[in-house]
């Protein structure tokens, strides 16, 4: 059986959202970097894709907010927002630049991500299921192993291995990362893609264990998604969705019926968020792998975006400029923990349908200051100053 070696400065596992773009950061400023996945390049996953302002600001300042238009991904801007009694529309000011929100499918967002990483420099592999981590005999991370597809085995070496391998985190469970916090609530969401349906940018309805939502794509297309307890959702399917539609929405529902019904639905069946502990000794966690919450807040992909910047940061600090490792990890995850906190907390709450037709409206308002300190955050970011030299 063959047998591959490697040897990079950094390991990222996953090549999505955060790995794809903590990948790409990361070669941009010069270091050498893996990037591995198990799956297929360009392959969907199970995620609706509304993107909210700072993963905008992100897109942009990495120069990629083009690429995802000229993929027919439709400018948002305009979010409304329906309660028992209220229809609250917000026409999206500018505000850091950022004048539209985006929801590209994730056969869009990904693909543009790795591409990104690609070109400035990693060294890219999909089909590679990692299997564990190897260490030092002090225990430090010093790289991974692995297996292609075609049963070769693969060891990779690494001076930072960074899991951004999503919420089933083979990484950070080979480093036994401790849950640092965990949400009380489980939601489940089931959602499709409506072809031709009548909307003006982002819905958000909610009832009572009855949260439904639009969100306009490529192609032409709606993601329409119904979010509730995981009994109300079951198996999911179009039953529940327009069920909960027809509760928190009849104006949704008169659109959904003029339109084309999608095929098939995809159902998340829930699970409660929580924050691992983010570094150790060669490692770190970036995205889902380390900080996950219910996606009926529409903020992981952000996260995602942000932490891979702050993480690239840190680690561009140790590796190209010397930064003692255990400042800059442990300063990633202070930020980290800084800025999800109180989004993880009312996304908790949000998440559990524990509040009335009253309560709603001020819990998104939480989760909308939650937001804007993130923003605020990201956007006085200095930019990182460039290499010294590029790799060849
Ligand atoms: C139903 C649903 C709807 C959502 N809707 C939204 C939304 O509207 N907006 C939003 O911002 N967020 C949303 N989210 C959250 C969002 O999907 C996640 O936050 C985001 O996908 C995290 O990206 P990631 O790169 O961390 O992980 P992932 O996207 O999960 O990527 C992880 C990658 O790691 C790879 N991998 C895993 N294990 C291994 C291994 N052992 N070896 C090699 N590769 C491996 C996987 O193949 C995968 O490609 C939603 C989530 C769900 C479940």
């Amino acid at each position: 059986m063959s047998r591959i070696e490697l040897d990079h400065d950094v390991v990222v596992v996953g090549a999505r959202a955060a790995g794809a773009a903590t990948a790409f950061l990361l070669a941009r400023h010069g270091l050498r970097v893996l990037l591995v996945d198990r799956s297929r390049y360009g392959a969907d996953t199970l995620s609706t894709h509304a993107l909210m302002r700072g993963a905008v600001l992100q897109l942009t300042r990495w120069g990629l907010l083009d690429e995802i238009i000229a993929a027919g991904t439709p400018a948002v801007r305009r979010t409304t927002f329906r309660y028992a009694d209220d229809l609250v529309p917000l026409i999206l000011k500018e505000s850091y630049g950022v004048e539209a929100l985006y929801a590209p499918r994730r056969t869009v967002l990904d693909p543009i991500l790795v591409g990104a990483a690609a070109a400035a420099g990693a060294e890219v592999r999909f089909g590679i299921t990692v299997t564990g981590v190897e260490r030092d005999c002090q225990g430090a991370v010093t790289g991974i192993t692995g297996r292609a597809r075609d049963g070769a085995t693969l060891r990779a070496a690494a001076r930072i291995v960074v899991g951004a391998d999503g919420i089933r985190s083979t990484v950070a469970d080979a480093v036994d990362a401790p849950y640092e916090r965990v949400g009380k609530s489980v939601a489940a969401l089931t959602y499709g893609y409506w072809t031709a349906l009548e909307t003006d940018g982002y819905e958000w309805n909610f009832r009572p264990d009855a949260a439904s939502g639009v969100v306009p794509t490529n192609d032409g297309q709606a993601c329409v998604f119904a979010s509730a307890s995981p009994g109300r959702i079951g198996r999911g399917g179009l039953e529940p969705l327009t069920s909960i539609v027809a509760e928190s929405s009849g104006d949704l529902t008169a659109r959904l019926a003029a339109s084309a019904p999608p095929l098939a639905l995809r159902t998340f069946t829930g699970r409660p968020g929580y924050l691992r502990r983010a570094w150790g000794n060669g490692w770190a966690l970036v995205g889902d792998a380390g900080y996950f919450k219910d996606p009926l807040g529409a903020h992981g992909l952000t996260d995602a975006l942000r932490d891979a910047e702050l993480l690239a940061r840190a680690i561009v600090a140790v590796v190209r400029d010397g930064a003692p490792e255990r400042d800059a990890l442990s300063a990633y995850q202070t930020t980290r923990d800084t800025l999800s906190t109180d989004l993880f907390d009312v996304t908790d709450v949000i998440a559990g349908h524990r509040w009335t037709d009253a309560e709603i409206p001020d819990l998104l308002l939480q989760l909308n200051a939650a937001m804007a300190d993130e923003l605020d955050t990201l956007a006085a970011l200095p930019p990182l100053p460039t290499p010294a030299h590029t790799p060849c």
